[in-house]
């Protein structure tokens, strides 16, 4: 690579009559004879490099001819006004160098002229990172993501870092991906859970971003089998506190890709609103007597079923809720139940677009307790020990709660397959890419 890049696409416009390189790739190209033309794309977006045949040297018409789509190269040339290119610049190469060819046919047109199906987006991923879309998607994402951090960082929650090879199940579900660990079993962690809790008995304030791993056989647009969570954890908090904290940080979060993605949020033409708060907070045994009401078959004791979670937001009347006090029969062993009705617990899921993403309880901070619960669940507490031990010293009452990345990303960009804001899907037929 003779030039080396001195500006980015989108830092032209107080460079006119000046001389630039620019790298990037050969996003389309035509060749017309008098006129020539290519679009050159960087990740700050596209400019267009206009050859006129009495403007320029015989070597650059050559290499127009030669150019293909997905080429790599270097440009050096001068910036000048434009009256055709959108952005109203285009640049007027002296000098082109391909670093790398691109074969052809490609596999997928990263100028989505005709849209690739699902599947090709899904096997050439990084050529579908090339389309503006995946862009914007994963833009989109990589600022839920990093506002989670903020949000916990601007309230003085510490970033834990959980283990992700487990030697018992957290959630007490079978569902898990074992695997021999020299002469043990061991399994990938399904939540981060058990170490959550013992960070926040002990810092008080924890969050986590890590990726967990459910062995079901899902067969739906909703589940995958590895998946991205954002945690809290929080010490001398009920499960209430911890609903006005998920409140918070999921306010922020959409706001803050309101805000700072306003040109990906066009491009996709999301309008994207903010819901208003207090989010309303629905009882489950409301929400069961609304969907009975809808006609649907569903008893209490029961947890909804996806078709069913699409229905609430127009029953309820919102595109953001949440739902408390569960039956503790269909939550996990670790959830509170009330003392006055042990067979409602206070966990709580938060409800958007029709889907749940994100789900919490305040835990059980007493030995005894969870003992009773995890042999009621027909789980043995043996398995648990040192998680039931690290409550015998002091453990403060404490909550918290997950929220799933890609399911976030799909509810807050209206996608209806949870693979389509996936970077690199795990289900059962896909492990690649
Ligand atoms: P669901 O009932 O929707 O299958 P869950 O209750 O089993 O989910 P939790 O254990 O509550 O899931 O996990 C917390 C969050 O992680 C969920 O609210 C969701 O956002 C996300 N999540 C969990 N499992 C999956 C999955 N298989 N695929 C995608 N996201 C998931
Ligand atoms: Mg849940």
């Amino acid at each position: 690579m003779k030039m080396k890049r001195t500006h980015n696409a989108n830092e032209l416009e107080k460079q006119i009559g000046k001389e630039v390189v620019l790298n990037g790739w050969v996003h389309d190209v035509r060749v017309l004879g008098g006129i020539n033309f290519l679009l050159l794309r960087d990740r700050t977006g596209k400019v267009q490099v206009t050859a006129i045949k009495k403007d320029v040297s015989k070597e650059i018409l050559k290499i127009y001819e030669k150019l293909r789509q997905e080429d790599v190269i270097a440009v050096k040339g001068k910036v000048v006004k434009s009256k055709v290119a959108k952005i109203g610049i285009e640049v007027v190469p002296s000098e082109i160098e391909i670093i790398n060819k691109s074969e052809t046919p490609l596999p997928l047109d990263p100028r989505n002229v005709t849209p690739a199906n699902l599947d090709t987006q899904l096997n050439w991923r990084f050529m579908f990172f090339r389309t503006d879309e995946a862009r914007a998607v994963f833009k989109i994402q990589s600022q839920l993501v990093n506002s989670f951090r903020s949000f916990c960082l601007e309230n003085g929650y510490i970033e834990m870092q959980a283990p992700a090879i487990i030697s018992s199940a957290s959630e007490g579900g079978a569902e898990l991906f074992e695997f021999p660990y020299f002469d043990k079993k061991a399994y990938l962690a399904q939540s981060p859970q058990l170490y959550k809790q013992m960070g926040a008995i002990s810092f008080e304030k924890v969050f986590m971003v890590m990726p967990i791993f459910r062995a079901e056989k899902f067969d739906q647009p909703t589940h995958l089998n590895e998946i991205r969570q954002m945690d809290i954890e929080q010490g001398f908090s009920d499960d209430n506190d911890a609903i006005a904290v998920l409140e918070k940080a999921f306010i922020y979060m959409l706001e803050s890709v309101k805000k700072n993605c306003k040109d990906e949020l066009g491009l996709l033409k999301r309008d994207l609103k903010i819901p208003k708060t207090p989010l309303k907070r629905m009882t489950y045994t409301h929400i069961i007597e609304l969907l009975q009401k809808a006609g649907e078959k569903i008893k209490w004791g029961e947890d909804f079923t996806k078709t069913q979670e699409k229905m609430l937001p127009k029953l309820v009347g919102d595109d953001a809720f949440f739902i408390k006090d569960w039956p503790t029969e269909i939550k996990a062993f670790y959830s509170m139940p009330y003392e006055d009705n042990p067979k409602i617990c206070k966990a709580y899921d938060l409800v958007y677009n029709g889907l749940e993403i994100s789900s919490g309880t305040q835990r059980i901070h007493i030995p005894e307790l969870l003992i009773k619960q995890l042999k009621s669940k027909g789980l043995n507490p043996e398995n648990f020990k040192f998680y039931i031990d690290a409550f015998r010293y002091g453990a403060c009452p404490h909550a918290g709660w997950s929220i799933g990345l890609e399911r976030l990303t799909m509810t807050v960009l209206g996608k209806t397959n949870i693979r389509e804001v996936t970077m690199f899907p795990r289900d059962r037929n896909r492990i690649t890419p």
